[in-house]
């Protein structure tokens, strides 16, 4: 492998290792997600590359800890899931995409039926993204 260290700018090899990897997302700040293959850089630690199979254990812990944090909210800030569909679809009329809003907002099973997290839902519709800060608040 012969790639520069964006961080160091050192040109030696990376070193394959199975260690944490430090992640920045957008509603969890970063992130030290435990025992990750991927290629570092020898002198400074930055991740230089992160196989597809790693991208998706990264993918899994995240969703993992997100589904955490989101079952750990108030109760009484999930509304059904059709009422919050019903709010979404006035902000986005005509263009409403169901799978895009669920992608973006929060929810969680109570039961046999979804809920939405009410903030995540207003959030959606004022900005189109409703993934706000889940830690911090
Ligand atoms: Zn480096």
């Amino acid at each position: 492998m012969h790639s520069e260290c964006a961080c160091c700018g050192s040109q030696d090899n990376g070193e394959d290792v199975v260690a944490h990897l430090e992640f920045q997302t957008k509603n969890m700040g970063v992130l030290l997600i435990p025992d990750i293959p991927h290629t570092r850089c020898v002198n400074c630690g930055t991740a230089l590359s992160i196989p597809g199979s790693s991208a998706k254990l990264v993918d899994i812990y995240i969703n993992s800890l997100q589904s955490d944090l989101v079952a750990g909210l108030p109760v009484g800030m999930f509304i059904p899931r059709a009422a919050a569909i019903a709010l979404a679809s006035t902000y986005d009329p005509g263009k409403f995409n169901l799978r895009r809003f669920e992608n973006l907002t929060y929810r969680v099973k109570i039961g046999s039926s979804w809920w939405c997290y009410k903030p995540s839902v207003e959030a959606y519709m004022k900005t189109g993204d409703g993934r706000i800060s889940l830690i911090g608040n």
